[in-house]
This record gives structure tokens, C-alpha cells and sequence, in this order.
């Protein structure tokens, strides 16, 4: 059973009543709260992250909200940290990652690797012990009265656990209801400001790191620049970018580059951003920016009387939609952004509505099973409807590993049933009835087995096989791609070694597997690759 609704909203308020059960009156903000080690609590009983020596005695401010305006989806080093920090103290708790590919119109901290989600289940009563503890511990006022001490310390800007969310911006308003798709009952979701994700905090320096509101955005593109980890102690101002209807007779490609507009591509990045650009400036279009595509944007960047950086910035951005550049004059500035942008004040009505409303999703959730989210899509304007995909296997296969020689039908019961029940997410109760059948039957159908409701070793070795892919079947992969979703694929074509780098060998065995199956032989892997391979 979950924590009650009140029990959580009210977990900031526990931390003050810790403080009075420690016989300390906590009040105002100057109370005298001296004592962390708190008898007759069982989460004192609990450990929590060590305390550095160092801390200085000033402390960050409650950081504002800066969502994601870039699209960087590389794992900061602050993020890192923190999340190596719970799983050594925790050791039953796990990580669902940091970093995912940018889905345009998603706003998620994940794509700027600013976000960590940590493995942790609301439904497992020693887990939010530990969730409960280390919450308490960040967000309990330190003895000198900063409420939300460590919270600030490592730079933390919200966090979302079991339908609620709670963001030092509005501090005061404790656990406020979080209605997005995911109630985040699998995890425990973490933000972090600019500052806490490069690892300038003091919980890490010794050294209170000032506000940092990231890169911003620019007038007419769609993503501010990846940061440069300079600091900006200057928030951004608002720009909305609408690039009305397409023009008549534009290239198709048109519609790729509004959507990746701003984002910073150089030699190693990869991905339809950059299919795109190439396109536009007319050289090999396969995606991966190697050294030809750099030397024939330097030339295209000449020919248009723009620096030849070789990088896609502002200016070349510009060019490639065909903006005017910005004029030099200050008589008629197309962009009128005030000097000084004042802070987004907290609790203001922008705070709720650019609040993200779903956080991205990794190895879990039915809702999800028929949208594509962790995808890089084409853009919305190009995009045909998603395919129906077949059920979502959640869990990875390793849960179910252990039952996959046990044969389970209508009648069976007991351990194997609940993970095959909480692979086909129906109700885990351990009883094999007609609705863990029809869910066996659905499976089935999807991945051409007989539906015959029963599992067998058959069926057992395609659930862990969807299981294995599933968390990445909307995503598109090709050389250059990086990370989990690459093992599994390599582990499916038999591409050595299994090293999560997409190199030409795991190239080489998708063309082979395409050919096999009859595909188009194109060595990048998307949804139609993804399900012919048991996803
Ligand atoms: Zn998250």
C-alpha cells in the first residue's frame, strides 16, 4: 500500500515534527533543529548520504524553476554524483538512467541530462523507508534554519515521487499533487538546477555556487544552444518561437530543421537533426556528422557569407531556414529582450503551466505502450500516425529469468505469476485468472505465437526478449548512437562486442539481420526494426 495521501503531502511538515519529537521547537525558521540523529523515528534507523566536513556556513538559495530549453541529453556530472550517492547508501535501489534523446515539445530536464530517476518502488514498504528517509534528510531545515538545506546543497529544483511533486521554487506550497502520466510510483524523479548538474554546489565544492540559468533560447529557433558550463547569473528572457504554416513548394527537410533549429551539431553528433542539415546543405544525408559533412558546411557556411565555423550556430541556423540575421542597427531590433529579464517569481501562473505535466519514460508503463516517447520522432508535420505497438513487457528480462522453465496457465499461482503479471502490468496478485490470460493471449497475438493463454518456453523466451527491447522501441539508432538501448540490440543481431557503441560491426549485423528479414537494408534501426526483432 502506498503512503497515504496525507502522509505524503505532509512529508516537509514530518521533518518539522521530527524536529519537535527531538525536543526542539522548530519555528520561524530560526529553530534550533541541532539534531539529525532523532530516537523513536524509524528512519533514523535508516542511513542517509554522509554530510561533507566542509559545508560552508552560507547556503544556496531555493533554486528557480529553468526548465529544459536546449537539447544535451549527456549525464552532468553533479547528477552523476547524486546518483551515486543514493545507490551506495541504498544499496536496493537502483537507477532508470539521466540522460534521454530530445523529443521536440517535451519538456523534460532528462534531455539535458539534468534529471536522474531513482529506481525505487512505492509499493515496496522498506523502499519508502529509505525514499521517506532520504527525503526527510534533504529537505529538514539544518541548524542554522535554511529549510530544505541539503535539497539546495546539491542544487536540487523539484522532485516527483508517488504522485506528488514538490519544487524548492514553491517551497512553501510543501507536496503539491502531480497529475502527470506517470505517477511515478517506480521511481523517485530528481531535477537539477544548471548548478547542481555541473557539480558547482556546495555539497560538492565547499563553495555556495550562485543561480545559473543555463543557456537560453534566441529569438525564431527552437532550442537554446547546449550549455557551455559558464555560468549565466541572468534569467532567460521568454521567447516563444512560431514558425507559422510551411511555405508552398518547401522541402520536406524544411519541417526537420524548424523542429532541431539551435541545437549545436558538430563533427560526432548524429541523428535526424543532422540528416537534415545535410539535406539542406546538400551532401550525403546518412545522419552522422563526420568530417565531410563539416568541410561541406564550412563551404555552404562561405557561400552564404557566414563564418565558417563548422558548427551549426545561431548564424548558420538562420541561414538554413532562411531568417533574416538579427538587424545590427538598434533602431528596429527584432528582438526586444528587456536587459535585464526579471526572475520568474515563484508561484507565479507560468510556474504550473511550464511545469513538465509527464515526466519521459523508461523500462515501465501500460499508458505508454501506444505512444512513442522516448523517441527522437520525425517532426509533427512530417509524422504518419504510430503504429499500434504491441503490449509493453516492463521490468527487463531478468525478473523474468528465473520462472522461464515453468509452464503457467489459468489455475497456476505463486512468484512466477506475479512477475509474469507485472511484466504484462495487470494486477500483480499472484493468481493466474482470465485477465492474466487474456493479457498472455494479447501478447501472443502481437508477436505471431499461438494464443493460447499458456506460458511456455516459447512464450517465455519472446517475453524476455520484448522485455529486453521494449524500453527502447521507439527510438532510432544508427552509427553513432551510444548507450543501453545499443547493447540490446546487440545482443539481439549478434553484434560483438557488446559494448554499447554502434561502430560498423553493429552496423554490419543490421544489414545482415535486414536482409534476412527482407527489410530495407538501411543499418539504422527504428520501430519497424525494433518489433521485427521481438520489441
Ligand atoms: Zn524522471
Amino acid at each position: 500500500m502506498p503512503l497515504s495521501h496525507l502522509s505524503h503531502r505532509s512529508r516537509f511538515a514530518g521533518a518539522l515534527a521530527t524536529a519537535a519529537l527531538a525536543g526542539v521547537t522548530a519555528l520561524g525558521g530560526t529553530a534550533a533543529y541541532a539534531d539529525t540523529t532523532v530516537t523513536n523515528q524509524p528512519a533514523a534507523t535508516l542511513p542517509t548520504p554522509p554530510v561533507p566536513a566542509n559545508l560552508p556556513a552560507a547556503i544556496e538559495p531555493l533554486q528557480p524553476y529553468v526548465p529544459q530549453d536546449s537539447c544535451d541529453p549527456a549525464d552532468k556530472p553533479g547528477v552523476q554524483a547524486f546518483a551515486n550517492l543514493l545507490m551506495a547508501t541504498y544499496k536496493d535501489s537502483g537507477s532508470y538512467g539521466i540522460s534521454t534523446a530530445c523529443i521536440p515539445g517535451d519538456v523534460s530536464e532528462h534531455h539535458e541530462g539534468r534529471a536522474f530517476d531513482w529506481k525505487m518502488s512505492a509499493s515496496n514498504p522498506g523502499q519508502v523507508a529509505e525514499v521517506n528517509a532520504l527525503l526527510d534528510w534533504l529537505l529538514k531545515p539544518d541548524a542554522a534554519g535554511n529549510q530544505a538545506a541539503m535539497a539546495r546543497r546539491f542544487g536540487i529544483m523539484y522532485i516527483i515521487w508517488d504522485r506528488k511533486i514538490l519544487g524548492t521554487y514553491r517551497l512553501s506550497d510543501g507536496w503539491r499533487a502531480y497529475s502527470g502520466v506517470d505517477p511515478h510510483t517506480s521511481h523517485v524523479h530528481f531535477s537539477f538546477s544548471w548548478a547542481g548538474a555541473q557539480k558547482r554546489t556546495s555539497y560538492w565544492t565547499g563553495t555556495v555556487a550562485p543561480v545559473d540559468y543555463g543557456p537560453c533560447k534566441v529569438e525564431g529557433l527552437s532550442f537554446a544552444p547546449q550549455d557551455d558550463g559558464t555560468p549565466n547569473p541572468t534569467a532567460c528572457p521568454r521567447v516563444t518561437t512560431s514558425f507559422g504554416p510551411m511555405p508552398a513548394g518547401a522541402p520536406a527537410y524544411l519541417a526537420a530543421l524548424r523542429t532541431w533549429s539551435g541545437v549545436i551539431l558538430r563533427q560526432g553528433s548524429s541523428g535526424p537533426a543532422v540528416t537534415a542539415v545535410q539535406q539542406a546543405i546538400g551532401t550525403t544525408a546518412d545522419g552522422a556528422f563526420g568530417p565531410g559533412t563539416a568541410s561541406a558546411l564550412q563551404a555552404w557556411q562561405t557561400k552564404k557569407g557566414i563564418p565558417a565555423s563548422g558548427v551549426t550556430d545561431v548564424a548558420t541556423w538562420r541561414a538554413l531556414l532562411g531568417q533574416p540575421a538579427p538587424a545590427p542597427s538598434p533602431a528596429p531590433a527584432p528582438t526586444p529582450a528587456p536587459s535585464t529579464p526579471p526572475a520568474p517569481a515563484p508561484g507565479t501562473a507560468s510556474t504550473p503551466m511550464t511545469e513538465p505535466r509527464r515526466d519521459w519514460q523508461r523500462p515501465r508503463p501500460a499508458p505508454y505502450a501506444s505512444r512513442p516517447v522516448h523517441s527522437r520522432p520525425a517532426p509533427p508535420p512530417l509524422t504518419a500516425p504510430a503504429p499500434a505497438l504491441p503490449p509493453y513487457i516492463a521490468g527487463g528480462p531478468a525478473a523474468l529469468q528465473p520462472y522461464s522453465t515453468t509452464t503457467l496457465q489459468v489455475g497456476s499461482s505463486g512468484a512466477p505469476v506475479v512477475a509474469l503479471q507485472k511484466a504484462l502490468q495487470v494486477t500483480a496478485d499472484g493468481a493466474f485468472g482470465p485477465q492474466t490470460q487474456g493479457a498472455v493471449q494479447k501478447f501472443q497475438s502481437a508477436h505471431r505465437i499461438n494464443p493460447t493463454g499458456i506460458v511456455d518456453a516459447v512464450t517465455w523466451r519472446a517475453l524476455m526478449r520484448a522485455a529486453l527491447l521494449d524500453p527502447y522501441r521507439t527510438m532510432t539508432l544508427q552509427v553513432g548512437s551510444t548507450g543501453p538501448a545499443v547493447s540490446a540490440l546487440q545482443q539481439v543481431v549478434g553484434a560483438q562486442p557488446v559494448d554499447g557503441q554502434f561502430g560498423p560491426a553493429t552496423k554490419a549485423a543490421v544489414l545482415a539481420y535486414q536482409q534476412s528479414r527482407g527489410l530495407p537494408a538501411t543499418g539504422v534501426v527504428g520501430l519497424r526494426e525494433w518489433l521485427a526483432l521481438g520489441a
